[in-house]
């Protein structure tokens, strides 16, 4: 009998992948399956990209790089966060990590153990709770609310904290509701946090360029009283679409940036280093393919919010930001991780039910609208006509 650590009778994982496989395996026996399920872009990533990408692999770029990555792409963060946020950051404190959700997981084990809170948004990516759980530190689920409008309500959040509280998890544009938290409630919370400045945020804003309605995008990084404990997380994944390449950016603190690069070296010693020279290239080069897929999103986004409202049953607010519709179902009387299950037997729909993104996630399903519109519009006839048959 091998006696591995307490924490793996917690770890959970994303529900998404077991889905996606499962679609494969139906698609593979040659059922039509639609995915709406994964949360990834459907385009291919910009071709200057993957150009300096095989330029990197033909001009020797082959070994190993420094553990926080190349210093031209830590000063190209650095310029990015400027550009978009307006925020000076020294390109010292930047890492360039193997995706996005490796930020989250390093900050989770740096204040994670038995005896810590950690605030993680419900519903929300479910890898917040199953890290924090792995650690043995305890979850408090921030709840997200759909008469919010999915966005942090500040005042909730911070009655949250107490003097267990070692991290607050934010997430705005947010999975998986498409919810964006606005500026006047980002501001309250940011100054609230004032009050408890042993507090660690983690900010994932791995979604920060999908907003839409002219919604804005605030960064905690625009705050300057958190500074010296703000984790920020973002990366390549969504915005250029790049989720294979497993590219992440994260900025860290005075305090904690040596401590993530301690984890980098006992674990991945860098990150491929084509792939650097790649992320170089997205964050320097011509940005009108992120404007173009956002504003494609944003088209589907309306197709898929009107379409779902048109179903008996269901009803959806429209998302502001990522590429998310979370509608409510529970007017159709479907418990929402059977009907995601029925629905990718049955209809050949793949979606996502609510409770794999937490406990408040009963009731609703999410739905990636990552995918063609002509797509979209057969998957939610499918639903419809489902529907209509089994209620
Ligand atoms: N954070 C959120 C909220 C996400 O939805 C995802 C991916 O789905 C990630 C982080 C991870 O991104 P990456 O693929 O870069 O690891």
């Amino acid at each position: 009998m091998l006696h591995t650590i307490a924490g793996f009778d917690r770890i959970g994982e994303e529900n998404a992948f077991a889905v996606l496989a499962r679609a494969n395996e139906l698609a593979g026996q040659g059922r039509e399956i639609i995915n709406l399920g994964i949360g990834q872009p459907d385009f291919r990533t910009p071709e200057h990209i993957v150009e300096a990408a095989i330029k990197a692999l033909r001009d020797g770029h082959h070994g190993y790089t420094a553990a926080t990555g190349i210093a031209p792409l830590r000063e190209a963060v650095a310029a990015d966060l400027l550009r978009r946020h307006g925020t000076e950051t020294d390109p010292g404190n930047v890492m360039i990590v193997p995706g996005g959700k490796v930020t989250m997981f390093m900050a989770i084990l740096m204040f994670g153990e038995p005896g810590a809170n950690i605030l993680y948004p419900d519903p929300g990516f479910p890898i917040y709770r199953s890290m924090i759980e792995f650690t043995g530190a305890r979850p408090i689920p921030v709840p997200i609310r759909e008469e919010n409008d999915f966005a942090f309500s500040a005042d909730e959040t911070l009655s949250l904290i107490t003097d267990k509280t070692r991290l607050l998890i934010l997430n705005s544009p947010a999975n998986p509701t498409g919810g964006v938290t606005p500026r006047s409630e980002i501001e309250k919370l940011a100054a609230g946090l004032d009050r408890y400045p042993d507090v660690a945020v983690l900010s994932d804003e791995i979604y920060s360029q999908m907003t839409y309605d002219g919604m804005e995008h605030v960064s905690l990084l625009e705050f300057q009283g958190l500074r010296d404990r703000l984790i920020l997380l973002d990366g390549w994944s969504k915005t250029y679409a790049m989720t294979g390449w497993r590219m992440g950016f994260s900025l860290w603190p005075d305090a904690l940036i040596d401590k993530a690069r301690k984890l980098a070296v006992n674990a991945w010693s860098c990150v491929n280093a084509p792939a650097q020279y790649a992320g170089l290239a997205a964050l320097t080069g011509p940005q009108d393919a992120v404007g173009a897929m956002v504003a494609e999103f944003d088209t589907r986004r309306k197709v898929v919010v009107e379409g779902l409202n048109a179903i008996e049953g269901i009803s959806c607010r429209t998302p502001l930001g990522a590429f998310y519709a979370y509608p409510n179902i529970k007017n159709t009387g479907w418990q929402a991780k059977k009907l995601a299950a029925a629905l990718l037997e049955e209809a050949g729909v793949a979606v996502i039910g609510g409770p794999d993104f937490g406990v408040l996630g009963e009731g609703y399903i999410r739905l990636s609208y990552a995918n063609s519109t002509q797509n979209i519009k057969t998957a939610l006839e499918k639903i419809d006509s489902f529907l209509k048959k089994t209620t």
